[in-house]
């Protein structure tokens, strides 16, 4: 249920079946021309779409004209109160213009920056937040606050409609994370406009990202949002970036850069998960290409589960293996599991597929089968999954599945061609 209608902030499709758009904004002064590209650039290789600065100030509309030519990405301008400032951000070359027909000084005033937009064929984002709707909206605010932010917004729409201003997409926030959910999903029912979908002041990295994932990976799973923002009190903008991309990478609507497995660990762990995930997560950073990667506590459940993945490893003892679709690829010590993971990565991705030492994944082969006969007895997390679904005669519920990206490399074993590399994004 995409919206019916697309804009295009620049060359960023947005609604109408266009891939969720990334958005982030800008935490430094606009006006500090350096500091603000550098962050410009740093949230763009994070994977950034687009991007929004505050212009609260003229110095700010002086520095927007130097930022739009160099942001490698669109630029939104984000006013409020002032209806001058948006004018002149127009001028200036923003590639979109976010203001809020609440606090802009009156329907005349959206109409001049309508007119100087269409002009210039630049959209504008009208957004409501929670806290800022109009007056007549208060008591219905306190008795319904979902029909009074959706009301808000469709009087909104309707205004800029009258305006014959159609180039937009609409916002509604809030903190409250129920209530953007139930109010996005009513106005995605009245407008065919694009929608950006955002949880105001979520919090810091950790509760900001649990609810931004809670409230707006609801809203994309019923396929509402064409834009997303996570915002967070950091003041590392990738941050944003990062945790919009694992929320669209985990509903599956896009694909950017490797997938992390990694079993939950239990008592039977056998090496120091804890480490060895956070530095596969780490180095896997510098990976454009969407390889999915398996980490197994143990290997007393063999490959079992992972056997999907592009590329895993276990371990038992002092050892561990290192595996590509299921396959042993072959047994390392364990300090050298990670190394040997990343140059069996490395080496793959050069092929365009995984190579089959025989010997090496015989060697591999045999210990893992040695490790599961040593261990046939024990009652492991999968193997109780295992054995309720065969109990069940049926396969294990697709939804407690790891989510998977598809193999990306081929062995060169198979019968299919080689595996092309993708890159980036969507
Ligand atoms: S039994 Fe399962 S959850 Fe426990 S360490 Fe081994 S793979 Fe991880």
């Amino acid at each position: 249920m995409a919206s019916k209608r697309q804009i295009f902030v620049r060359d960023v499709p947005i609604g109408g079946g266009a891939p969720v758009a990334v958005q982030t904004m800008c935490k430094t002064e606009t006006a500090n021309l350096e500091a603000t590209m550098e962050q410009i650039r740093t949230v763009a290789e994070a994977g950034a779409d687009l991007v929004r600065v505050a212009v609260p100030r003229d110095k700010d509309v002086e520095a927007l004209k130097t930022i739009v030519k160099q942001s490698p990405i669109p630029v939104i301008a984000d006013i409020h109160f002032n209806h001058t400032l948006a004018l002149k951000a127009i001028d200036a070359g923003a590639d979109c213009i976010r203001l809020n027909p609440g606090n802009i000084g009156g329907p005349e005033k959206v109409a001049e920056v309508a007119e100087r937009a269409t002009k210039a064929n630049v959209p504008m984002r009208i957004g409501v937040n929670s806290g800022s709707l109009p007056k007549h909206l208060h008591e219905l605010e306190r008795e319904n606050p979902v029909e009074a932010l959706v009301q808000a917004a469709v009087e909104f729409v309707e205004l800029m409609e009258r305006l014959d201003f159609e180039n937009f997409k609409v916002s509604i926030k809030s903190t409250n994370v129920p209530n953007t959910i139930a109010s996005n999903r009513l106005l995605a029912e009245k407008i065919p406009y694009p929608i950006h979908l955002g949880i105001t002041e979520a919090g810091t990295n950790w509760s900001g990202s649990l609810k931004s994932s809670v409230g707006l990976g609801t809203l994309l799973a019923d396929g509402i949002g064409d834009t997303i923002r996570i915002s967070l009190s950091t003041f590392h903008a990738e941050e944003e970036v990062k945790v919009a991309w694992e929320i669209l990478k985990a509903l599956q609507l896009r694909e950017r850069g490797p997938v992390l497995i990694a079993c939950p660990t239990c008592g039977r762990l056998q090496f120091d998960m804890d480490t060895v995930v956070a530095e596969i997560e780490q180095r896997l950073e510098a990976y454009p290409e969407p390889v999915e990667v398996a980490v197994l506590g143990c290997a007393v459940n063999g490959i079992g589960e992972a056997s999907h993945a592009d590329f895993g490893i276990t371990g038992a003892k002092d050892e561990g293996l290192i595996f590509a679709h299921g396959k042993p690829l072959r047994k390392v010590k364990q300090g050298e599991l990670v190394d040997a993971l990343f140059a069996e990565i490395d080496k793959s991705l050069d092929r365009g597929k995984v190579q089959l030492d025989e010997a090496k994944s015989r060697e591999g082969a045999d210990w893992l089968a040695k490790i599961e006969e040593e261990n046939a007895g024990e009652l492991t997390p999968e193997r109780i999954a295992q054995m309720e679904a065969e109990a069940s005669n049926k396969e294990p519920d697709p939804f407690l599945q790891p989510v998977t990206g598809g193999k990306r490399l081929g062995l060169d074993e198979d019968a299919s061609p080689t595996a092309s590399r993708r890159f980036t994004r969507a």
